[in-house]
């Protein structure tokens, strides 16, 4: 049976009709950057979130990069101060970092959760450490209990990388309103996906919040009249109506997402493949469902050979990247073993039943 690793065409599907009628508003209102629309998904998407403020920016690599530039701006940090990031991410976290012509320091994940382990964050501390920017990986909130008692104890700022977490949630908080803020990405196979690229700030702080609204509008608070160096990072109107529909959907496919979660769970049964390692209910939405193998080539192979689509996220470490020469001495042998063994399996709204079940049955199979 074809199982497709993510089917955007059909995870979209249900919306047909109401993305026709929010575009047609857009079109017809002759108004498409800032307006209506985007108000209304930043005060549903604060809301969701539980936070005072949202600020829609154009994709999650410049929510990121833009957070830490008024951080700058405002003169909580420093150039030149230390951002501690864990170092199997994305390579957009680290991006964002150093594009706010900031130090990031790569962090080692715990083995387990993939996450920003605590006790090596603190071993990473120095004078110049100012931020840390844990990132919820996979869709798996880190542990923002010990990773907020370090920052509390160090006095650093508190960036969540909330990119694959849209909806995450431990103790009634949800991914967004742990940091001081966080950035979100609407890139079209994230959780919460636009149709095309889009991001968010989330944040309580309220001059963080004005700093952003300008520096997304080239610096400006006033049209003409410029308070700092922005960008132009705006997100659309037509993106913003389209997110305005799939918000309501989140909660129902993120139910879906754990459902084939606890399958693969459940129905895995091969010493070969090692299950993530998930705390409990709600705190990892499943961008991503990854396990791990002692020979990733074979099992991936194995399962394509029975037409089952699989990705590797991240198939080359931020520290051995070209992008990165000043990394490339680095060691990080946690980080180094995580991305030879893992393999991400079909996950997603878009998937049957019976390509659950085929999936788990080529696995057991291996
Ligand atoms: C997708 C992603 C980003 C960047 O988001 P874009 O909208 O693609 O710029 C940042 N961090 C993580 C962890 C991501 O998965």
């Amino acid at each position: 049976m074809h199982v497709p690793f993510l089917d955007l065409k059909a995870i979209n599907a249900p919306y047909m009709a109401a993305f026709e009628k929010a575009a047609a508003e857009v079109i017809q209102s002759g108004w498409y950057i800032q307006g209506t629309k985007l108000k209304e998904f930043e005060t549903a998407f604060a809301a969701y979130c539980g936070v005072k403020h949202c600020i829609g920016v154009g994709n999650g690599l410049e929510a990121l990069a833009l957070v830490l530039q008024a951080w700058v701006e405002t003169g909580k940090l420093t150039e030149g101060d230390e951002v501690l990031v864990p170092a199997n991410t994305y390579i957009a976290s680290i991006l964002a970092i150093t594009k706010a012509g900031l130090k990031a320091i790569l962090v080692e994940p715990d083995a387990q959760s993939f996450n920003l382990c605590p006790k090596a964050a603190e071993a990473a501390i120095t004078p110049k450490t100012k931020a840390m920017m844990p990132v919820h990986l996979y869709g798996q909130l880190a542990d923002m209990t010990a990773l907020k008692a370090l920052t509390d104890k160090h006095n650093l700022l508190v960036l969540e990388d909330a990119a694959q977490a849209h909806g995450a949630s431990r103790g009634g908080i949800k991914a967004g309103a742990f940091g001081d803020a966080a950035g979100f990405s609407f890139y079209p196979g994230k959780n919460l996906g636009a149709l095309g690229d889009g991001g968010a700030i989330t944040t309580n702080d309220d001059a963080l919040a004005k700093a952003l609204y300008a520096l997304r509008n080239y610096g400006s608070e006033q049209k003409y009249y410029n308070v700092y160096k922005g960008t132009n990072s705006r997100l659309d109107e037509i993106q913003a109506a389209f997110l305005n529909i799939k918000l309501e959907g989140l909660d129902a496919q993120t139910a879906r997402r754990i459902e084939i979660a606890k399958a693969y769970d459940a129905g895995i049964q091969n010493d070969a493949i090692q299950k993530p390692m998930w705390a409990g209910e709600g705190d990892h939405v499943f961008h991503l469902y990854v396990v791990r193998t002692a020979n990733r080539e074979a099992l991936q192979n194995h399962l394509k050979a029975q037409d089952i689509e699989t990705l590797i996220h991240y198939p080359v470490v931020p520290h051995k990247q070209k992008a990165y020469p000043e990394y490339a001495h680095l060691s990080l042998p946690v980080t180094e073993s995580i991305h030879e063994q893992v393999l991400s399996l079909p996950m997603g709204p878009h998937l049957s039943d019976a390509q659950v079940q085929a999936v788990i049955k080529a696995c057991n199979a291996y």
